[in-house]
């Protein structure tokens, strides 16, 4: 009886969801369509993996499907910018969507490359030279006793996954340590250790950067992760503050997902199939 109960509310309170979602994601579609008949005055932001390349085991396994890259190179013609917004380092993530026309913006928020060369942040510039001196240290103290260091530029990663134990407790105090003292930010990751400049830079400054600098009236950012968090509210705030005119967030939905990439969004699909739905809107049918 009890059970009896229960199940006859869910499919209720699932249908009136449903309708309302479909309602608003009817909408962004509209939007959509409205946005391709005016290409020049609209950015594409885009995450890569898990949103234009399935997600597989290992990272260099990683492909974007030959549709989706014909797609975003047409778009790239006519659009105002087309953007790879990346957590990979940039020269990293133009090797895996292979468009020159793309700007790509990666290394958590520090770098863009476009036109073929790799810029800094401005805001970064000047812990370039104490990264460097970071490494430096780390390569004369760690790397002979087995711990990897990563050359990534504005970042330094010290790997200590393959070291022996006290190799990793020596990298993660001896990194703090020094890091501290040139004035870094200190991350501890799964057998990584990493510093950066102490500056704010996310996907959500990455777009700021971007809207302030090629001035789209209208935006959009297609992501499917936590990190693309920051890229969907730096929208609405620049929608807030009249930066840009409209904005739409489309969000991937995937089994490992944050829910806040659902809730969040304007529009939500299924996986890197649905983002050729946007994209294909986006070309005009
Ligand atoms: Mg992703």
């Amino acid at each position: 009886m009890g059970i009896r109960g229960s199940r006859s509310r869910l499919p209720w309170n699932v249908g009136a969801r449903t309708v309302i979602l479909r309602r608003v994601s009817s909408e962004a579609w509209e939007k959509l369509k409205e946005w391709s008949r005016e290409p020049e005055g609209v950015a594409i932001f885009t995450d890569i993996d898990g949103t234009l390349a399935p997600i597989v085991p290992t990272p260099d396994l990683s492909e974007v499907p030959e549709e989706l890259r014909q797609l975003l190179s047409r778009l790239a013609e006519s659009y105002r910018i087309v953007a790879g917004i990346s957590g990979r380092a940039t020269p990293d993530a133009k090797k895996l969507l292979g468009l020159e026309d793309v700007v790509y913006y990666g290394n958590h928020g520090f770098e863009i490359l476009r036109d073929g060369a790799v810029e800094v942040v401005p805001e970064a510039m000047p812990y370039e030279e104490k990264v460097r001196e970071l490494e430096g240290l780390a390569r004369e103290v760690l790397e002979l006793r087995g711990a990897f260091i990563e050359d990534k530029g504005i970042t330094a990663s010290i790997h200590y996954r393959n070291a022996p134990p006290e190799v990793g407790e020596m990298s993660k105090a001896f990194v703090k340590r020094e890091g501290e003292r040139l004035g870094l930010r200190i991350t501890v990751g799964r057998g990584v250790v990493e510093a950066r400049p102490p500056i704010r830079a996310d996907k959500g400054t990455a777009v700021r950067r971007l809207v302030e600098e090629y001035g789209p009236e209208r935006a959009l950012f297609i992501g499917d992760d936590t990190t693309d968090l920051d890229a969907f509210r730096a929208l609405e705030e620049l929608r807030e503050e009249g930066v840009l005119r409209e904005s739409l967030r489309v969000g991937v939905r995937s089994d490992e997902g944050p829910p806040e990439i659902v809730s969040e969004a304007d529009l939500v699909v299924d996986g890197v199939e649905g983002v050729g739905d946007v994209l294909r809107v986006l070309a005009g049918g």
